[in-house]
């Protein structure tokens, strides 16, 4: 019986030790390097993430989250990321009376609470929601509550047509409070209002639309959109600054923070009360509880664009009449330093933009198998570059199954390839995970059956005597 006891003992000391390495393993970053391992950051939002690789996303549709983790671009770029849905969190935005509004968001990430964004690049994303609710929409977020971007480099377009009360598009979050450092922003921002019967609160901002968010060392280049039949609050850098709720202290800072001398805002306020906040540091300003240093911005008569005319709405290259099927394509190439982009150009007046990035180009020596590919998941592989030394990660197709004679199991596998690549390493995961709980739980009774055992043995031994 002393036996069992000991075999049980050890049985139980094996399984403590082997669920270590597990435990130890859910801590540690998770290493992201396809579109795929993206969007898998959704099953645990609050997970720590590193970017190893530039991923091109043309042609997916990127549904955003919320997300309260660490995201470490490690430098490198996501390219063409296209959103046009919000995530389905709901928060709370004020407005410069503190009246709340239920509204929903769209970005990258739907919130960042408590998360941070750092050493990442968007190239050519484009937002694009179309929605009847109060919304805000950013390009890293569109809500952030104690959130931190820090590092990252934005190339893009966010663009928001709404029906609402209470809504505005920001460079790069579009309301909230946290931080903002390092960061560099060159936008397009378009935001209609659809609805000329509601006196909406509309905002728009270079780095974000309205909130309290701190800023030091960015660099904001804007052109900015905006037709509304409410009141309008724009700034190249902040739409509305204000604290939330009423009475409640805080020492920020806007410092450092750079405004391109290009940087504009064409807007209207189809509105017979009008205020037309629109300025190139901050729209309006409820409460100045921050330090303001170091600061440029270009001249406010260049900046500030209005117009009186409500009969259309305000879009880049509006007023050309040039149409786009004349504009001038360029296609400049990646090098091992940089993307590449299309770069489209007006010929009447030298209005231009830049879309579909392409990867950076490399001399890629031998593939090293990283993942090996199953019947059920992609595997990965690695090349280096030869004259930059830049890791660059290509998935490897799944393996094709062998035939056999029943079609049903064809079938089968066929079924198998739609799954996400990745799965089945999870759920060889949690089988792992499972066993090791059953054979936790066994060691453990057998244990305490034998020192039960043990126990009585040893009582008759005492009546022996
Ligand atoms: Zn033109
Ligand atoms: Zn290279």
């Amino acid at each position: 019986m002393k036996s069992i006891a000991k075999w049980a003992f050890a049985v139980l000391i094996a399984g403590v030790i082997l669920s270590f390495p597990i435990r130890g393993e859910a801590a540690e970053a998770v290493n992201i390097y396809t579109f795929e391992d993206l969007k898998s950051m959704k099953d645990n939002p609050s997970g720590d993430y590193v970017l190893k690789n530039d991923i091109d996303c043309l042609g997916e549709e990127w549904v955003p989250f919320d997300f309260s983790g660490t995201l470490d671009g490690e430098g490198h770029g996501l390219l063409n990321l296209n959103i046009t849905e919000v995530s389905e969190g709901v928060r709370t935005t004020y407005d410069g009376n503190m009246k709340t509004y239920d509204t929903v968001f769209s970005g990258l990430f739907g919130c960042i609470e408590n998360g941070t964004v750092k050493n990442l690049g968007l190239y050519g994303i484009n937002v694009d929601v179309n929605i009847e609710k109060d919304c805000f929409v950013g390009t890293i977020a569109g809500y952030m509550d104690g959130g931190t971007i820090d590092n990252c480099i934005i190339e893009g377009n966010a663009s928001l047509h709404v029906k609402g009360a209470m809504f505005g598009v920001g460079g790069i979050v579009g309301f909230g409070n946290g931080k903002i450092v390092n960061t560099k922003a060159e936008t397009t921002l378009v935001n209609v209002d659809l609805d000329a019967s509601t006196r909406d609160e509309e905002f728009l901002g270079g780095a974000y639309a309205a909130g309290y968010i701190d800023l030091d060392n960015d660099d904001i280049n804007l052109k900015g959109y905006v037709s509304d039949h409410g009141y309008v609050h724009s700034g190249g850098m902040v739409g509305m600054y204000g604290l939330y709720p009423a009475g409640f202290e805080y020492a920020g800072y806007i410092t450092n923070v750079r405004v391109s001398q290009d940087s504009k805002i064409f807007f209207f306020e189809d509105n017979t009360n009008r205020r037309a906040y629109c300025d190139p540091v901050n729209g309006e300003v409820l409460n100045w509880t921050y330090a303001f240093s170091g600061c440029s911005a270009p001249d406010k008569s260049i900046f500030r664009n209005e117009t009186n005319d409500y009969s259309k709405d305000l879009y880049p290259h509006g007023d050309c009449g040039t149409d786009e099927a004349s504009f001038t394509t360029e296609v400049i190439d990646g090098t091992h330093e940089t993307f590449g982009y299309t770069l489209h150009t007006c010929p009447t007046d030298g209005y231009s933009y830049k879309d579909s990035y392409t990867l950076k180009v490399h001399d890629l020596g031998e593939g090293e198998e990283i993942i090996a590919p199953t019947l059920d998941s992609m595997g990965l592989e690695k090349k280096v570059c030869k004259t930059c030394g830049a890791e660059v990660y290509t998935s490897i197709d799944k393996l094709t199954p062998t035939p056999t004679p029943s079609p049903e199991v064809k079938e089968e596998s066929r079924e198998g390839e739609d799954g996400p690549t990745g799965s089945s390493v999870t759920f060889v995961g949690s089988i792992g995970s499972i066993l090791l709980i059953v054979l936790l739980i066994a060691a453990v009774v057998i244990t305490i059956i034998a020192f039960r055992v043990i126990l009585k043995s040893g009582k008759k031994h005492g009546r022996r005597k």
